[in-house]
């Protein structure tokens, strides 16, 4: 039996009949660019945050490079960010003009080791953009004492973050703002690309919304350059089929993390932890992994879907050449990124299909035997 990484379908065939009713109907209306369904699907999903606020943009990306302008940020301006996420969080940093400034991440978690975050604050900081990698929330208590002592603002990416909490609060609800993606296979996915800001500072939501709509204010006056990054009716309408079934996706996502935990009891293998005080919302299901590259063919050649989020850190990639980091910048992101390997993860998963993936990597390292005795 093969085992998709992820599989969007099986989600589509248990929403179809509202899915395709909300599509059709959209469709009908006539109306595509920042109508109801917009503006509907930004007050769920900023109830869905706890937050004031909730713009919805055409991609995370957008939604992260909106957010930094908004904040005023320039050349000359440094934005504190953890290397190993994936490479649009360091280009909402640099597309504004601004220097992403890596710190390295703690081994256990894959967030930001914020025992090294404070070091790396200087008077040209103009924001900390931690990133809840994998939908672990990142250790709010000890980051937002060290922003609020150095008086630096807090700007989530939790893109991967969707209904993940930290005691008790939802992921994005902590900082002046966050940026989601429902990029399809996030969490909460669109059919296509789609974004959301939210934020409860009532000045910085307004800035957002002039910014996405080529920046303007009323009717043909534009105030600033804006973008054109709106999520478009569609795609709302989408999203708001999809909302109310996000808590019970991401239960269906911790049971499979669960059942992984129980079925794959390999030593040569270490699974993710969940930090005390974090609700994980699992949208990797990443694991370290002993000959790792070995490992990966093997499960590719039993049809095992299987991923690296990510073989190359930002600061190795060529399009950061010039910010002249070398292998040796980040040893702990670095090495990070040589152990580990993704496994399928998507909550329709069943039981007969991570116990599939737990035997395929059980008879790698047991040379056959695990998958013998199945
Ligand atoms: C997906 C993702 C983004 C970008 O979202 P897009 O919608 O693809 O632009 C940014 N940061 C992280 C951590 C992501 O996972």
């Amino acid at each position: 039996m093969s085992v998709p990484f992820v599989d969007l379908r099986r989600q589509y065939e248990a929403l179809k009949p509202a899915m395709d009713e909300t599509v059709l109907r959209v469709i009908g209306k006539g109306m595509f660019i920042l109508g109801d369904e917009v503006e509907r699907f930004e007050q769920e999903f900023a109830a869905y945050c706890g937050v004031r606020h909730a713009i919805g943009v055409a991609s995370g990306l957008d939604g992260l490079r909106l957010v930094l302008r908004a904040l005023g940020l320039g050349p000359g301006d440094e934005v504190i960010t953890p290397p190993n996420s994936f490479i649009a969080t360091a280009i909402a940093i640099t597309d504004c003009g601004a220097r992403p400034v890596f710190v390295d991440i703690d081994p256990e978690t894959y967030n930001l080791d914020l025992a090294k975050l404070e070091a790396a604050i200087t008077p040209r900081t103009r924001a900390i953009l931690p990133v809840h990698l994998y939908g672990q929330p990142v250790h709010m208590d000890v980051l937002l004492d060290v922003a609020r002592r150095r008086g630096v603002p807090v700007f989530e990416d939790a893109c991967q973050a969707h209904g993940a909490e930290w005691r008790g609060k939802r992921a994005g609800s902590f900082g002046v703002a966050a940026a989601f993606s429902f990029y399809p296979a996030k969490n909460l996915g669109c059919y296509g690309d789609g974004g959301a800001v939210v934020t409860s500072d009532d000045a910085l939501a307004e800035k957002v919304r002039v910014l996405r709509h080529v920046g303007q204010s009323e009717k043909y006056k534009h105030p600033v350059r804006g973008y054109n990054a709106r999520l478009d009716e569609l795609q709302a309408a989408v999203l708001r089929v999809k909302l109310p079934k996000l808590d019970s996706w991401n239960d269906g996502r911790r049971r499979v993390a669960k059942l992984y935990a129980e079925a794959l009891r390999v030593p040569e293998v270490r699974l993710p932890s969940e930090t005390p005080g974090a609700k994980h919302i699992y949208h990797v299901y990443c694991v370290r992994a002993e000959r790792r590259d070995a490992l990966l063919d093997h499960l590719k050649a039993r049809g095992i879907g299987a991923l690296i989020h990510y073989p190359i850190p930002i600061h190795r990639q060529g399009a950061y050449a010039d910010l002249g980091l070398a292998e040796g910048s980040f040893p702990v992101t670095e090495r990070t990124a040589r152990e580990i390997v993704s496994l399928p993860m998507f909550p329709e998963m069943t039981e007969a299909e991570v116990r599939e993936v737990a035997a395929a990597v059980q008879s790698f390292y047991r040379g056959g035997e695990a998958a013998r005795a199945h």
